[in-house]
């Protein structure tokens, strides 16, 4: 048996360092300012595959859709224990809202072989929570959102629990299937030293390429080309060169992807500032609470 797992996985802003100084005065967070890393629920996502992996036989291929440094969190999940990484990069999928980015993904799904596709619930700086439920959409296969655990794998199908809030749910589906998997899942294993010291020095083609020019800032394009060459061809004898896709090579239609496939458009954006000064107690007896919602009702902050 084994499972074919693709985990999605996305390099975020390290969004609980937002402080004064990353805020940009539009409202807007300076992403440069903050350090980036790997999106939490991400790696929930990836240990869960590690565990069926690790139970049942199978591979691992995670995918991310980012620029060059977003390497960084491939290289990291290799040294957990993936098998195979992608990096889907193109300026074209600059602006990309989640339509778009679900839509570039599936085509690179698609491309894969897979019985599970794993995603985390939600990425910390976008936060919509939308990428993993269009993907199942886009895939035709069905999906079991906010899965805390799952119960079992029997070849064909699979079931899992859900955390719906208020309660746990147990759902079954049939396989091929997208899990979107919450914070609640697991622990997530650390890097292997072993897989830390075969991968370290795994690259994708666009940083060998900027490494490249930052040494050689006097040479031509046709120079640069050849060198990027020589050193990919080097690193893929080693088993260390990590793949990297364009939306030519995943087929995309051009016309969804990028700022002309995003419908989204953000109007304005607001800082959200409490104005209230001070607290106010309300006696903890079932009188106090009663008055509380009714307030609450007739300011219209609940309905
Ligand atoms: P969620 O839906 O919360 O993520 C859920 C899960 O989906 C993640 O845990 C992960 O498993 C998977 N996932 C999400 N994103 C990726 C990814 N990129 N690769 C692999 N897996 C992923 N962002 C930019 O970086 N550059 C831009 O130029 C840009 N322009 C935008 C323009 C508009 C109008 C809007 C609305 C958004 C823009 N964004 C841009 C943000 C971008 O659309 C979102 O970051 C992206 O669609 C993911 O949405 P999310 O962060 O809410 O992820």
């Amino acid at each position: 048996m084994g499972y074919k797992c693709v985990v999605l996985i996305k390099q975020v802003p390290d969004t609980k360092r937002i402080a004064g100084e990353v805020m940009n005065d539009d409202g807007t967070v300076n992403r440069a300012a903050l350090p980036a890393i790997f999106n939490p629920e991400d790696l929930n996502a990836l240990e869960m595959a590690l565990q069926i992996t690790d139970k049942y036989g199978g591979h691992i291929t995670v995918v991310t859709m980012g620029p060059a440094a977003a390497s960084a969190i491939l290289r990291d999940s290799l040294f957990r224990g993936a098998d195979d990484a992608i990096l889907i990069t193109d300026r074209r999928c600059a602006a990309s809202d989640t339509l778009a980015t679900s839509y570039i993904l599936s085509c690179a799904v698609k491309k894969l072989d897979y019985d599970i596709v794993l995603c985390g619930r939600q990425a910390i700086d976008g936060d919509t929570a939308q990428v993993g439920p269009q993907l199942a959409e886009k895939l035709g296969v069905p999906q079991i959102t906010y899965v805390e655990e799952l119960i079992e794998l029997d070849g064909k199908g699979i079931t899992a629990q859900r955390n719906i809030g208020n309660g746990w749910q147990q759902v079954k589906s049939a396989l091929p299937v997208l899990l979107t998997v919450t914070g609640d899942a697991n622990e997530p294993r650390v890097a292997a030293a072993r897989k830390m010291m075969k991968y370290k020095k795994a690259r994708t083609p666009i940083e060998v390429e900027e490494k490249i020019k930052d040494e050689n800032p006097d040479a031509n394009k046709k120079d640069i080309q050849e060198l990027v060459t020589h050193k990919c061809g080097e690193l893929e004898e080693k088993g260390l060169l990590i793949k990297q896709w364009d939306l030519d090579f995943v087929g995309a239609d051009l016309n969804w992807c990028g700022m002309g496939g995003s419908p989204t458009k953000v109007r304005r954006i607001q800082s959200v500032i409490l104005t209230a000064k001070e607290s106010r107690d309300v006696e903890p007896n079932e009188k106090g609470i009663a008055d509380m919602i009714h307030e609450l009702i007739e300011d219209k902050t609940i309905a």
